[in-house]
């Protein structure tokens, strides 16, 4: 069962997934159930013997109806590689998924925000190594989204395309663009190498977007991890998380992912410590600009 406790003194829902602590962790390749089945094999949750993306409900959901849903999405029947690895036209077809996966899940009396997201590493918590990301379908519109929503007032218009048109104007934390996105170091990162991709046109959600808005999201988003690795020489870990309009109808946001990296060096972890957790302050030992201008380079390198 799941439990929502309001937090008083931060203004905020926990979720209480106690069942959570079970859950499989970091399997070998032979026992991974996000393989598919196959013949004489051991049954997976995938009940094929080959597939190219799957969508199904976590066994251990963070949410679940009828306050939201958690849903596991498997990018490849490929145990080995990463989503920087998938061939192109397969992370482009995983963009289709995400639009249907926001547009059903939204539609839904329970469910106030669709947040797709993919945690990579150990570092960041991972305990499944097979290709795969997940959505949240939170019954309730999240903190980091309001303060989105909150920025737009701030600003009076859209945040996004405000800070957009600002980073396209300075040109020093731009990482590379294409027709229909940009993809850049924001001026005020609060990760080592945070980088966010964002759509030129104001889109408020996936569900707004085209095939030829969303296939050059997805190869931006592949030609960025695959920079992250080519950065250190090793898998990079990250969080990368897609913000978009909730669904209350609202229609409040602007499309755009965001990743969040850890690592400062090849070795060294960013620990989210006594200022970050008790303070609410990013302390950074490196500045945007030099980030960016590594991340540059390692970019053409990875091709
Ligand atoms: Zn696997
Ligand atoms: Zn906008
Ligand atoms: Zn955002």
């Amino acid at each position: 069962m799941t439990e929502l406790r309001f937090n008083e003194l931060r203004g905020e829902q926990v979720d209480y997934a106690i069942h959570r602590q079970d859950r499989t962790f970091l399997p070998d390749r032979e026992h991974c159930p996000l393989c598919p089945t196959r013949p004489g094999g051991p049954p997976t949750e995938i009940p094929f013997p080959a597939f190219e993306i799957a969508v199904f409900e976590n066994r251990f959901p963070a949410f679940q109806a009828p306050l939201g849903a958690a849903e596991v999405v498997v990018y490849t029947d490929q145990h080995e590689g990463s989503f920087g690895s998938l061939p192109a036209q397969r992370a482009r077809d995983l963009m289709w998924v995400w639009r249907h996966r926001y547009l059903e899940l939204g539609a839904r009396e329970d469910v106030e925000y669709v947040f797709i997201f993919e945690n990579r590493g150990v570092e960041v918590g991972v305990t499944l190594h097979h290709p795969h990301g997940q959505i949240y379908a939170f019954p309730f519109l999240p903190p980091v989204a309001s303060q989105e929503i909150a920025a737009d007032e701030r600003l009076g218009g859209c945040g996004l395309c405000r800070l957009l048109a600002g980073e396209l104007r300075d040109g020093r934390r731009v990482l590379f663009e294409n027709d229909a996105v940009v993809c850049y170091v924001p001026y005020a990162a609060r990760w080592p190498y945070e980088a966010h991709v964002v759509l030129r046109e104001h889109r408020p959600s996936l569900g707004d977007c085209q095939r030829r808005e969303l296939e050059p999201l997805a190869d931006a988003l592949q030609r960025l991890t695959r920079g992250y690795d080519a950065l250190f020489a090793r898998p990079f870990p990250y969080m990368m998380v897609v913000h978009q309009a909730p669904t209350d109808g609202s229609e409040r946001g602007h499309l755009h992912v965001e990743l969040y990296t850890p690592l400062r060096t090849a070795t060294k972890l960013k620990y989210l410590a006594g200022s970050e957790q008790g303070a609410g302050t990013f302390i950074s030992d490196t500045l945007p600009e030099e980030s960016a201008a590594a991340l540059r380079e390692a970019i053409s390198r990875a091709g």
